[in-house]
This record gives structure tokens, C-alpha cells and sequence, in this order.
């Protein structure tokens, strides 16, 4: 049958694209839930066909087969002897895999329920991923999850896709973002595919879009996915979104879109709190562990960690696995000197950001003068000094240059910044009031 299905392929393609793409490929097998093996000379091979051909070989090996569901492309080990397929789908090289008729985005292995931390900011994105992940009846359409970067929408939503697949093999469940959708409906429109495209994507059990705000201005592509969900909630199948704001603040997205995907359930991710860094923290080093046995991370360092480092968990994650290789490099234990040091600059970016405008607005307020004062011309003495000392404090808190300092105070010199600033310093060290303020200032501005 597959030399069947070749010749037909060979009318497709052409000798040409057939020789070099569709003619290596051999058919190991079906398994019983609807795989479909091919085994390929090489990885490469694999990627290419999966990516320019799986729609197509897909489409017409089901007119063959109906009973296939998803192709996956092999690569062939030198021995005769093919490799048996695999009945578990998870087990698969993700990155030579076609989902359904459309090629879905791999998923990555790490992002599981088991591996993802709840807390109080993320318990009901949490809560409601779960839901959807039980494959039961469609409650609420679209789930729209929304968070800032790196704060685990596209952990939960894989976790969901390796659920369902577990608990549903029956259900067709692509995972894709919205930039891939984009590039996808690109190419259809391109070669003339657009039939293929629609039918695709309405054969779909349960579509998983990540980033939609990547479409907001696109318009065709925004025109397409409207149509895509409409079709698909119609069919009552399960739509999970997910963006970096809620829906009604997606800059350029159109307004039907945003109504559309507001009908359903939105929940956001909060940015983490100390107790959730601290879990995930802890969850990592049982991880890390695993693969540096010799090194240990006290409680101590953890809670400095969890303290200091900004709330993406991305940045997190990052600095444990430098912290863990610096230390096994240098063969020290992980002390808290250890890792201020091996993550200064870490450190130092996540710090609290302290703007121009703060410390003119508090210093203006402590010395009882208008703020339009302080950057204003007039020089009396009332004025001068408030102002000099914001920009004394400008240059100690900010890492902003003294031409940027004395733009924002109405435009003057650096070298006006420069004088203020020194005049500053010499009265700190004379005039126990000035250091009195200075102290205090600093004190709220940094709390
Ligand atoms: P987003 O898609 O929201 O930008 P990701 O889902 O890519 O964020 O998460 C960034 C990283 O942080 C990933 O490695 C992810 O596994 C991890 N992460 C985020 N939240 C959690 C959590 N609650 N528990 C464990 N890991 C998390
Ligand atoms: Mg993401």
C-alpha cells in the first residue's frame, strides 16, 4: 500500500522533490493507536519531510488508512532489524514528530504538571489547566491564561497537551503559537493550500494557540484565526489561549477577537511571591541534584535567592544552573559568598530600579519646594540645593550618565550635573544636616 501511495505522491510532488524527499522514506508500521512510522536516513530528512510534506502524505494516506492519526519519522538504525514503534506517544524524538495532519509544535518533556510548582499566584491558572486536562466535557471556552514573561503559561500549557494525550489518545490535540500559526497560514496561502489549511485546522480536537498577541496587527492571519475559533467552538471543541495581557488590553487586536476570547474562562499567572520562588527553588535542587551529587545548597542560600531574584522564573532557573556549574567547576561548596559572586550581574539587574523622576519628586517633597522648581531655571538658593542634591542622588542610585541626568533636569549642561554633584559631596563630609537628609532620602527612596 505505501508503494501505492508513493506513485501517487511521485504525481504530487514531481520526480524531482520525490527523489530527494518522499523516495528514502520507508513504512515501518502502524501501532495500534494510529502512528504511522516512516524511518528516514537521517534526522535532517525527517525534520524536512515532516515539515514540507507531513500534510500532504498524511492527507493522502488516510484516504488509504483512515485509521492514522499522526506521523512520525524514524531514524533508521544501521542494524536490519527496524525498531519496533513505540505504543506510548511520549517517548517519542519530539522533534521528528507530525502531529495530526498539521505539524504541531514539539512539546517539551520538563513541562508537566509533576514539574510545575503551585502557589498562591498561580493556583487558579493552576486549578483551571487541570480542568481542561481531564478531556472531560467543554466547560468553559476559550481558557485564556495571560502573565507576564517567564511566569509559566507555556509550561501549563504543554503540561495540558501531555495530559490529555495520556488520558485522550483518541483526541487530536495540537499545541502550535501563534507565530508558527501565522507562518503556517502564510505558506498555504503562498502554495495554494488554503483549502488543506482550514481543513486541518478544523479537524482539530483541542487547539492550543501560546502568544496570541503576536497576531494583534496582523490582520490577515488575526481574520483567519477568528475564523478557525468560530468553527472550531462551534464543533464545541476545547480553544485554550494564551497572551501576555488580558484580551481587552492586546493592543491592535480586532475587537470581535478580544469579545471572543473574553466568553470563556481568563485567569492570569501573578508574579511569583517569596514563597513560590522558594518552592520552585527547592523543586530545582532535588532536580540539580540528580546531576551534581557532590554539591549541596543550604537552606540559606535558598532564601537569599528566592528574596533577591526577580520574579520571571526563567531568571530563576537560570541562575541556579550557573550557580551549580560554577561551584562543580571551581570544586567549591555553594555558600552565600559563592553566589553573590557567581551571580552579580544577576543579582545586581533584578535590583529595584530606582527612576530620575522618583528621587526629584521625594527630595522635592522633603525640602517642601514645587517639583517644577527643582527642574525649572531659577537659581536662588531655595532651589539650587534641593536640586543638586537630586542629582548628587541621581548619580549615586541610578546608572544613568550625567548628560541623561541633566537632561531630565530641564535640559542642562553635564557639566552643571558635575558641579552640583561634587558641591554635594564636599558639604556631606562639613554639614552634618545635609548628611542627615542624604541619609534619610536614601532610606525612602530605596524602601
Ligand atoms: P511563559 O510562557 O509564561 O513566558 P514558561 O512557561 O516558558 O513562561 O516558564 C518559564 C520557565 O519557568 C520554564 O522553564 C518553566 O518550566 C518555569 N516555570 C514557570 N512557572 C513554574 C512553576 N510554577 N513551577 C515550576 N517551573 C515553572
Ligand atoms: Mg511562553
Amino acid at each position: 500500500q505505501w508503494g501505492e501511495l508513493k506513485k501517487e505522491l511521485l504525481k504530487t510532488v514531481g520526480s524531482h522533490n520525490y527523489k530527494n524527499w518522499i523516495e528514502p522514506l520507508e513504512l515501518n508500521g502502524v501501532s495500534d493507536d494510529g502512528v504511522a512510522t516512516f524511518s528516514v536516513p537521517t534526522s535532517f530528512l525527517g525534520n524536512y519531510v515532516s515539515r514540507e510534506y507531513g500534510d500532504l502524505i498524511q492527507y493522502q494516506i488516510r484516504s488509504l488508512l483512515p485509521e492514522i492519526r499522526r506521523l512520525r519519522f524514524q531514524v533508521a538504525a544501521n542494524s536490519a532489524a527496524k525498531p519496533k514503534v513505540p505504543a506510548s506517544t511520549t517517548s517519542q524524538p519530539a522533534m521528528i514528530q507530525n502531529d495530526g495532519l498539521m505539524p504541531a509544535a514539539p512539546l517539551d518533556e520538563r513541562f508537566t504538571f509533576d514539574t510545575f510548582v503551585v502557589g498562591k499566584p498561580n493556583e487558579l491558572a493552576h486549578a483551571a489547566a487541570k480542568r481542561v486536562a481531564e478531556g472531560g466535557p467543554v466547560t468553559f471556552n476559550p481558557l485564556f491564561l495571560y502573565g507576564g514573561v517567564g511566569l509559566g503559561k507555556t509550561h501549563l500549557m504543554h503540561a495540558i497537551a501531555w495530559e490529555l494525550q495520556a488520558r485522550r489518545p483518541d483526541l487530536n490535540v495540537v499545541y502550535l503559537s501563534a507565530e508558527q500559526f501565522m507562518y503556517r497560514f502564510v505558506q498555504a496561502l503562498r502554495d495554494r493550500k488554503m483549502m488543506d489549511f482550514k481543513q486541518v485546522f478544523r479537524s482539530v480536537d483541542v487547539l492550543m494557540v501560546d502568544d496570541v498577541q503576536f497576531i494583534a496587527g496582523k490582520d490577515s492571519t488575526q481574520e483567519e484565526f477568528f475564523h478557525t475559533f468560530n468553527a472550531l467552538v462551534d464543533q464545541n471543541k476545547q480553544i485554550i489561549i494564551s497572551g501576555d495581557r488580558a484580551p481587552g488590553e492586546i493592543e491592535n487586536l480586532e475587537n470581535r477577537i478580544k469579545s471572543r476570547l473574553q466568553c470563556g474562562l481568563v485567569v492570569d499567572l501573578h508574579p511569583t511571591d517569596y514563597e513560590l520562588r522558594l518552592g520552585i527553588l527547592q523543586s530545582k535542587v532535588e532536580t540539580f541534584g540528580q546531576q551534581y551529587p557532590e554539591l549541596e545548597m543550604s537552606q540559606g542560600v535558598l532564601e537569599f535567592l528566592a528574596h533577591r531574584i526577580s520574579t520571571n522564573v526563567r531568571v530563576l532557573e537560570g541562575a541556579m544552573t550557573r550557580l551549580y556549574a560554577f561551584a562543580s567547576l571551581v570544586k567549591q561548596p555553594i555558600t552565600l559568598e559563592l553566589t553573590q559572586d557567581c551571580l552579580a550581574d544577576v543579582l545586581r539587574a533584578s535590583e529595584r530600579k530606582i527612576s530620575i523622576e522618583e528621587i526629584q519628586r521625594k527630595v522635592s517633597d522633603h525640602f517642601n519646594i514645587r517639583l517644577s522648581d527643582m527642574i525649572g531655571p531659577k537659581r536662588v538658593r531655595n532651589f539650587a540645593r534641593p536640586r543638586q542634591v537630586a542629582m548628587y542622588l541621581c548619580k549615586q542610585m541610578t546608572s544613568r550618565s550625567l548628560p541623561e541626568i541633566g537632561r531630565c533636569f530641564g535640559g542642562r549642561d553635564h557639566t552643571t550635573v558635575m558641579h552640583g554633584v561634587k558641591r554635594i559631596e564636599e558639604l556631606r563630609a562639613q554639614d552634618g544636616q545635609i548628611a542627615e537628609d542624604l541619609e534619610l532620602l536614601r532610606r525612602t527612596l530605596e524602601s
